[in-house]
């Protein structure tokens, strides 16, 4: 099987989500502002299969051959790579986290599990602003596996300024359209993309 179709495969029913099935995560969808829930339905849709590719049967392997991340172009592809496992994602979270001033809910290097860190960070971070960090986190993910998407099938290449210019477009535009409670978050920081 050509690679690209592999990866059109990965595309088409993984666009993420370990939400699915970390049941605990799944249950922070009803907290989320509403906004944030056609990324959710999709990231539901998908992660789940993305999990199967990632823990692959030995069916699958046949099928679906190890790819490289697009990112880093190091470390074998994974949904929970992408997302919180690579160096590329790290650097995102910590531009935009470092903004917010919450220093300390960057992932770190120990930070392999996305549904992990992002239970960590709602533990650490004050009760009035958890919906915020919900919806940012949902946009984030959908954002950066949207740019992994580019990376793979129209040959884009890695940018963490284009990203983080996109995702702080996506907060205005979220913002406009009633995201209240990612708003208040996002007032902590003056620009992500500065
Ligand atoms: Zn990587």
């Amino acid at each position: 099987m050509e690679i690209n179709s592999v990866r059109y495969i990965h595309q088409q029913i993984s666009v993420c989500c370990f939400l699915c099935w970390d049941h605990q995560i799944c249950t922070m969808e009803k907290d989320l502002e509403e906004l944030g829930s056609t990324p959710v339905q999709v990231l539901h849709l998908v992660g789940y299969q993305q999990l199967m590719l990632d823990n692959k049967t030995d069916l699958l392997k046949e099928a679906c051959p190890t790819q490289a991340c697009p990112f880093c172009d190091k470390e074998e592809e994974t949904i929970q790579h992408i997302l919180v496992g690579c160096v590329f994602a790290r650097q995102i979270w910590f531009s935009i986290l470092q903004a917010l001033h919450l220093p300390a809910l960057v992932p770190s290097t120990s930070d392999t599990k996305f549904s992990s860190w992002w239970r960590k960070g709602l533990r650490l971070i004050p009760k009035d602003l958890q919906k915020g960090f919900n919806s940012l986190v949902i946009l984030v993910a959908w954002e950066t596996w949207k740019h992994r998407n580019s990376c793979i099938f129209k040959h884009a290449r890695p940018s963490i300024p284009d990203l983080l210019r996109v995702i702080a477009d996506e907060c205005s535009f979220w913002g406009l359209a009633g995201a209240s409670k990612l708003q208040e978050l996002l007032a902590r920081s003056l620009s992500l993309a500065a």
